[in-house]
Parts: structure tokens; sequence; C-alpha cells
């Protein structure tokens, strides 16, 4: 396995940077946590590891993984806690992960969370993972999520409620139509919710209880909310 370790790194621009080790971003669907994974991919250099995109990946390529996903993830349900984990047992051994990554979606839980440990606790080079949890209320939540639209050719992502493009559905960047994720309804959003509350929940308890947990408010500007993040991670490092 290639393991996250604590060093010290100087990047093209001279910058003296400490490798953060895995990071794992928690929150209920919709606070947030990619546009938080890239502020922290942008700071460290570090990837962004997300098992929904890795599991959209499979399925949109039809491989026999993304065929067992596909049905569940349709329904807003969990893929099995086995097929999820040998797939970032696989995505850890790629040599990007040295110096960190940013976990998003997983672990989701308690299953996937001790797995996770026990898989960085067979690497004494490895960091522990540190978990931060962002929070939004429900009903901001809900809008974010229907209203999410993203550009299938930049990936640059609006809502239409609180974030439009300038033309309607369409990319200010490329004028590309933008589209909408196909669980990103409102009956898909309440059976998410309701697998949060009650897979992830669980996640939360235990980091907390290891003492390699912090939450931040998720309803603010963006900005804000990753000057958060990156505070509280220092904190949990240090
Ligand atoms: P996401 O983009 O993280 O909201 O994930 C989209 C869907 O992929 C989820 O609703 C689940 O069906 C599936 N999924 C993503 N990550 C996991 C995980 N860690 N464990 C089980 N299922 C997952």
């Amino acid at each position: 396995m290639t393991a996250a370790v604590a060093e010290t790194r100087v990047d093209s621009k001279g910058t003296r940077k400490v490798s953060p080790g895995p990071i794992l971003l928690l929150g209920a669907p919709g606070v947030g946590k990619g546009t938080q994974a890239k502020e922290l991919m942008a700071k460290w250099g570090i990837p962004q590891i997300s098992t929904g995109d890795l599991l959209r990946y499979n399925r949109d390529h039809g491989t026999s993984l993304g065929r067992q996903a596909k049905e569940i993830m349709a329904a807003g349900k969990l893929v099995p806690d086995d097929l999820v984990n040998q797939m970032v047992a696989e995505r850890l051994k790629q040599a990007d992960t040295v110096a960190g990554y940013v976990l998003d979606g997983f672990p989701r839980t308690l299953n996937q969370a001790e797995w996770l440990d026990r898989h960085l606790a067979a690497d004494p080079k490895a960091l522990p993972v540190i978990a931060v949890s962002i929070q939004v209320g429900y009903t901001q939540l809900l809008r974010r999520i229907t209203g999410r639209r993203s550009c299938p050719v930049c990936g640059t992502i609006y809502n239409i409620y609180l974030q439009p493009p300038k033309v309607d559905e369409k990319c200010d960047l490329d004028g590309t139509p933008l589209v909408r994720r196909s669980d990103d309804t409102e009956e898909v959003f309440r059976e998410r919710m309701r697998t949060y509350e009650t897979q992830t929940a669980p996640v939360v308890d235990h980091y907390r209880a290891l003492g390699r947990f912090e939450e931040v408010n998720g309803d603010q500007p963006v900005e804000q909310v990753a000057a958060d993040v990156m505070a509280a991670v220092a904190r949990l490092r240090s």
C-alpha cells in the first residue's frame, strides 16, 4: 500500500508544505463536500477520492462493479461495503496518494470506517484519518440538491436557485447545456438523507470518540467554509 506520511515538501514555487495525510469530509448529501474537497486539493496538491465519482465511472463504463452498483445507486441506497472497500484499496495504491488525499463520501458506514482504520494501521508510516463534518440545515440542502446542475464538458457546478448560470441551463464558460444528476431528485434526496442519518451517524460517533473529529458550519460562503475546514485540519494534525 502507498502510505500517506507526515513530511514537509517544497512545491514548484518553493513554498514549504506539510503533507496533511488522509482527510475525511463528512456531511449529508449536498453540504458541499465535493466543492470543499477541490479547495483542499488546490491547497495541498493532493487528490480527492470520491467513491460516488468512482462508482459513477464504473457504472457509466459498464464494468462488473458498475453493473452491481447501478440499481442500488439509482435507489439512493448504499453499495455493499466489500465492493466499496475493495475499490478504495485499489485507489490507495496509486502513487498520487502519498502526501495525503481527501476522502469524499467514504467511509459512509461504521464497517467501512473500521476497515479503513485497519487498512491504514497496517502500514506503520501511514497517518490516521482525521474527519471534518460540514453542517447545513435540511431545507437549504433540499434546494442545493434539487437545483444542482453541472457542465458535462468543463465540470463547472451551478445551482438554478442559488448560483444560476447567466443563460438558463447553459454553462457560462462554454455554452454547453447543463445536466442534472439522475439521483438529484427530491424523492431520492429524502432516501439519501435517511440513509445518511442511519448509516453515517455512527461514522461521526466513531471519529468523535477517537478525538479525530471537528464540525464546521457549511451555511456560509464557500471561501469561509474552506478557511474553517483548513483551520480544523490544522488543529487535528497539530
Ligand atoms: P455520492 O456522489 O457520494 O452522493 O454517491 C452517490 C451514490 O453512490 C450513493 O447514493 C451510493 O449509492 C453510492 N456510494 C457512494 N459512496 C459510497 C460508499 N462509501 N458506500 C456505499 N455506497 C456509496
